[in-house]
């Protein structure tokens, strides 16, 4: 049996428009949004399956899936063992520091023996060391925004676009403490059948991107 990618996108979300734009852009067709869980393109030979983002990086791990498309963000809180192939450009958006909005702020040191409400505990926890600031990190897994308010943690860290969150509900980003843009990612050890299948797919990738610039 000859081989085929296995390429899983978020179903539907933040990413998941670019990401079906850039294979069509490739030039591979497939079907999406019929609510299928997974569709096998017409003319390459991959085959996609719609997802939770949060989900993708341990599939990709587990061999469910070859390829994946995460937000950097997601990558690097993971601890799923996963290799970021190639860079995207888009689904753009910046992890940050906020605090209420009549609290003074001085710097990063203004946080030290302060919690921290967050959905990012690694990515916050690695950034506080290397600041050597020692805060308490609380895990919340959504709605972190609404903490401070309801007294559960003075500061929080959480993805902003556009800020009109935080101002809703009282806060000012304060520090920006990780970029993020949407990633290709993969297993580790691609088998070479894959792997040079993946070769021919960055190739258009590649293609599209400088197209672009
Ligand atoms: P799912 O239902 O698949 O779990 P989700 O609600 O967790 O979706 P989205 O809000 O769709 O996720 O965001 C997916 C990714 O898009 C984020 O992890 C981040 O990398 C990126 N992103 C880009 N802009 C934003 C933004 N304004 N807010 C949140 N995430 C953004
Ligand atoms: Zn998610």
């Amino acid at each position: 049996m000859s081989s085929i990618l296995r390429i899983a996108l978020q179903k539907s979300g933040r990413l998941s428009e670019d990401s079906y734009q850039l294979f069509k852009e490739c030039g591979i067709r497939f079907d999406y949004g019929t609510g299928k869980l997974k569709s096998v393109s017409s003319n390459f030979p991959a085959e996609f399956l719609f997802l939770r983002d949060d989900d993708i990086p341990g599939y990709v791990e587990d061999g469910v899936a070859d390829l994946g498309i995460v937000g950097e963000n997601v990558a690097v809180e993971s601890t799923h063992r996963i290799e970021t192939v190639h860079r995207l450009g888009f689904s753009k958006c910046r992890l940050s520091l906020a605090i209420p909005r009549a609290t003074e702020w001085h710097g990063i040191q203004d946080l030290a023996g302060k919690s921290i409400a967050t959905s990012y505990p690694r990515i916050l926890g690695n950034y506080l060391h290397e600041q050597n600031v020692s805060a308490e990190i609380h895990e919340i897994s959504g709605s972190v925004e609404i903490a401070p308010g309801i007294g559960l943690a003075e500061a929080i860290c959480d993805i902003v676009s556009s800020g009109s969150t935080l101002l809703s509900n009282g806060l000012k980003e304060v520090e920006v403490i990780f970029r993020s843009e949407a990633i290709l990612i993969a297993r580790p050890t691609l088998e070479d059948e894959k792997q040079n299948l993946l070769e021919k797919l960055l190739f258009r990738i590649k293609a599209v991107q400088a197209a672009k610039n």
